[in-house]
């Protein structure tokens, strides 16, 4: 087995998703594991270090083959300072020094991302926007959030924070966010949104497909609704599109990018969503940027963020 190799991992609230690559960014390994969650930080710290021990295993390789390791994860990963300072899936995580903490147990660098950071660094390398110097990312699942590649290399802002698209104030007096803010994007544009309006359709009693449906009504139910000719889940689509779009509008006005990269579960939808959102941009983003930025599905799902974290590493690692 060659030396140098890396791993890259994508951690998330329900699962960790680790891949172990060669220098050439192959993916010899894949694992997946649920995510601790709710554990306390050593124990999530462990199941880390774990989860790169049984891809190198799964690889034919052992830990002194690993040159570097990467992880993404959702939240506030201070660049300059390099502490995860909190993430909306771990609650028991405060100001970690994560890359440190993974360092101690690997016995290897270690690099941190923020997860739609990654996600947009693996796109504009491999994926929806390979080729393009100036793309954004942007995913809508039960948030929202984006990730930018400016000038060909990933664009962190002053502290590694940019791209909270899904924070942008759409309706000021809108419903109230998870950031303790009301009309952000994500309240009103999401996954999460398009089932909370969903249900809050079934309350106000109002005649609809909807109705059908056993248990917790999720967005792809909305849009199969829609898709079927419920007038209600039509409208409830409609508004929530709307927004995205006036979102993507904001972003394509602000960046002139060449690709704007659109992934996350909703994004699943396909046409059903792109036509629309494409309809919303020739129309209301500025003439010259609209006609030059082409919109596209995201290529590499949930490889995203550890094939960007690939990317991070080996220009890292075998610079030097
Ligand atoms: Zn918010």
């Amino acid at each position: 087995m060659t030396d140098k190799l890396l791993a890259a991992i994508d951690l998330g609230g329900t699962k960790i998703y680790t891949v172990i690559a060669d220098s050439e960014l192959n993916i010899l390994s894949r694992v997946q594991l649920p995510s601790p969650a709710r554990e306390d930080t050593d124990t999530l710290l462990s199941c880390l270090a774990d989860s790169v021990h049984t891809a190198l295993n799964r690889a034919g390789a052992v830990r002194r083959n690993l040159a570097g390791c990467g992880i993404c994860v959702a939240g506030f990963f201070d660049s300059r300072n390099r502490l995860l300072l909190d993430s909306p899936n771990l609650p028991q995580i405060k100001n970690l020094p994560l890359e440190k903490e993974l360092e101690k147990l690997l016995g290897v660098p270690v690099i941190a991302e923020n997860d739609a950071n990654a996600a947009a660094l693996g796109e504009a390398r491999y994926g929806a926007g390979a080729g393009s110097r100036n793309m954004a990312f942007v995913t809508v699942s039960t948030g929202i959030g984006a990730g930018l590649v400016l000038d060909g290399r990933l664009y962190r802002g002053n502290r590694g924070f940019s791209g909270e698209i899904g924070h942008m104030a759409v309706k000021p007096d809108g419903p109230l966010c998870g950031c303790g803010r009301r009309g952000c994007l994500e309240t009103v544009a999401s996954g999460t949104a398009i089932a909370r309006s969903a249900q809050e359709l079934l309350t106000s009693g109002r005649k609809t497909a909807l109705a059908e449906i056993k248990g917790k009504i999720s967005a792809t139910d909305v849009f199969a609704a829609a898709a079927a000719g419920d007038p209600p889940a039509r409208e409830i689509l409609d508004e929530a599109i709307y927004c995205l779009g006036i979102g993507l509008v904001n972003l394509v006005n602000l960046l002139d990018p060449e690709v704007l990269v659109v992934g996350g579960g909703v994004a699943n939808a396909g046409e059903a969503l792109f036509a629309p959102l494409r309809s919303i941009l020739g129309k209301k983003a500025v003439t010259h940027i609209a006609k030059n930025v082409t919109l596209k599905k995201a290529a590499l799902g949930q490889e995203a963020g550890v094939v960007g974290m690939l990317c991070l590493l080996r220009e890292s690692c075998f610079r030097q």
